[in-house]
């Protein structure tokens, strides 16, 4: 029978050595073959003391990772509640910058802020919820201001299923942009149901039309055209169409039945903090199951509180908070996290206990994310249009992190760049799969381990995981990845000239007409743009080439023949129109 040993989270090495009954330098040299320098003092995580066991070889030990004590069970909302009560459903509202989440956020709260309540619409605020102004039921409904679509990934880093719904806001007079496009992708690895909100209607080049094509090359199916993916119209400016997209969250969400325990203590996740004059440490806290009341003492992340008053965010005192609320909790001893997880202790030694051991985890060696709400907020607000390669990296010791991020991070230019969204000293865990897999990063491993089971959540989750102990190659095999995001160069070739001389037959989208070479050698596959006094009126694909009533392959200077071509457009052709003949090719780049 095996022996089995429990240990923490992170263990320090001698702890770990005397609990294995070997000597601490055996364990040490085994660290340091495994890539892993530590002193006897130093932590090491979980997973990698799983590795290293293993690889001692130590007959009839079993490892397993001791519980905290916390007083509610693990998370257990990774996916929706099929039992308890009813609960609001969540929703985040994410788009690319400047397309009016803030404002449709506004508004949302101005709907019912314009309603009834005081005061008339007052400044942005994360996280609220609101009643439903038309409904007689009053029924509640959460929303969001996603601070970016990393921030996102974090909140699935930990398993959470925070949001039940996203709006997908889109501006009419723009169109889909990258970080639009990141959002769908996110909603979909999320396996969050979208509702996109086509905003700026008001505005005189609105065109929902475009916007509802450009989804649909996006393999966004909408519902208007047979998908099920919702598309309201809205303005945020003017209000129109805000209290339809309110019907229609509640709607879409009905479907699927959110539930959630009110009974036992409350738990849920950390969604905003920062420090108040006056105030000191304040978060915004959103709960998703039990109930919160006052006097609970609440530890997020390596600090807790104890949880004087109960707000809205709204500043409305509450007694209790059930699931999908997001309230204001003062008294935290330090600032906790965005998205760091909290729950209840039962009382304040528990609960600085559980603190301390949560911070003393985040210090260890096993290496923190290196991802803070600010960070988050920072990275999204960057405006312009690069495209980014998420990574997280692993790397044996401080020293070589530091240089491997360096010169990965050294590697970008105007367009493309490597975006960090994890490092770390020590193995490859579980946590790194999470979040790559939420934020489709690939996962760098330099000089470190890498477990069977890691490999395999790796495998299920098809998560990549490059590992070396070349510094060169992994630079040439980022540089690789990032010439694969490089906008491939469209290089055009002019082909020839015709003059159109007869048309012999227009329909909808295709035309025949006959005409002489004025320029250069016609042929096919081609390209064409019809021009009539020295403009451009549409570009067209060449379907076929005739010399008197035989399909030709080229057709030379001079000489005479009959073409068709089709359009996506109705183009009225003349006699006397010119039409050049040209091909494009997309060229790949490199870095
Ligand atoms: P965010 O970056 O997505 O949060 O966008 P904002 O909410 O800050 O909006 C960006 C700009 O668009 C601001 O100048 C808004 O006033 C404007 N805007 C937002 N929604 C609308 C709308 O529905 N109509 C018009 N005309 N302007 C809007």
């Amino acid at each position: 029978m095996s022996n089995i040993i429990e240990i923490e989270d992170n263990v320090t090495v001698g702890t770990l050595a005397e609990k294995l009954n070997i000597p601490v330098t055996k364990l040490i040299t085994e660290l340091m073959k495994n890539g892993i320098l530590a002193t006897v003092n130093e932590r090491i995580d979980y997973d990698t003391a799983v590795i290293i066991v293993a690889e001692l070889g130590i007959p009839d030990v079993e490892l397993t990772r001791k519980s905290n004590e916390v007083v509610v069970s693990p998370r257990d909302n990774r996916q929706p509640s099929l039992t308890g009560t009813l609960r609001p459903p969540v929703v985040a509202v994410m788009g690319h910058v400047d397309h009016g989440k803030t404002s449709l956020l506004d508004a949302i709260r101005g709907a019912e802020v314009a309603k009834g309540e005081a005061g008339g619409i007052t400044q942005h605020i994360t996280a609220y919820q609101i009643k439903h102004p038309a409904t007689d039921t009053g029924r509640l409904m959460t929303f969001l201001d996603t601070p970016g679509h990393e921030a996102f990934a974090a909140l699935r880093q930990h398993g959470a299923r925070a949001t039940d719904l996203v709006i997908i806001v889109v501006a009419a007079d723009d169109g889909i942009k990258p970080q639009t496009i990141e959002a769908i992708r996110y909603a979909r690895q999320a396996g969050v149901p979208m509702l996109v909100a086509i905003n700026k209607i008001d505005k005189p080049g609105a065109d929902a039309n475009k916007i509802k094509q450009q989804l649909a090359d996006q393999e966004v199916l909408i519902e208007e055209w047979g998908g099920d993916t919702v598309v309201m119209e809205v303005s945020a400016k003017t209000k129109q169409g805000i209290p339809e997209l309110l019907d229609m969250v509640l709607l879409v969400t009905d479907v699927a039945e959110l539930k959630a325990e009110n009974a036992g203590p409350a738990r849920g996740l950390i969604i905003e903090a920062h420090m108040e004059r006056g105030r000191g440490p304040v978060a915004i806290a959103l709960v998703e199951g039990g109930t919160l009341a006052s006097g609970d003492y609440v530890v997020a992340g390596g600090t807790y509180a104890k949880v004087r008053n109960l707000e809205t965010t709204t500043g409305q005192v509450l007694k209790t908070a059930t699931a999908s609320t997001p309230v204001v909790i003062t008294g935290f001893k330090t600032l906790p996290e965005f998205g760091d997880e909290f729950a209840c202790a039962k009382d304040e030694k528990t609960a600085r206990t559980l603190a301390e051991s949560m911070m003393a985890t985040r210090q260890s060696a096993s290496g923190k994310l290196d991802m803070s709400g600010g960070d988050l907020i920072r990275m999204i607000n960057r405006t312009n249009e690069l495209t980014e390669l998420p990574i997280i990296v692993k790397a044996d010791v401080q020293g070589s992190l530091t240089s491997v991020i360096d010169s990965l991070k050294s590697l970008a230019n105007d367009e493309v760049a490597v975006r960090v969204v994890g490092s770390g000293v020590g193995a490859i865990g579980e946590n790194d799969i999470h979040t790559a897999h939420s934020s489709g990063a690939i996962i760098y491993g330099f000089n470190v381990p890498l477990s069977s089971s890691v490999k395999q959540l790796a495998h299920r989750d098809q998560v990549s995981i490059r590992l070396y102990n070349i510094i060169y190659e992994m630079i040439d095999d980022t540089k690789l990845e990032l010439t694969k995001l490089l906008a491939p160069e469209i290089v055009e070739t002019e082909l020839g000239r015709l003059v159109v001389r007869a048309i012999f037959k227009t329909t909808k989208t295709e035309v025949i007409c006959g005409g002489e070479v004025t320029k250069g050698k016609l042929s096919l596959p081609a390209l064409a743009r019809v021009i009539r006094g020295g403009e451009t009126l549409a570009e067209v694909e060449v379907t076929n080439l005739k010399r008197g009533p035989v399909d030709a392959k080229e057709v030379a200077e001079g000489e005479m023949c009959g073409m068709s071509f089709r359009s996506t457009a109705k183009v009225t052709i003349e006699e006397g129109d010119h039409i050049e003949f040209f091909t494009r090719q997309t060229v790949a780049r490199t870095l």
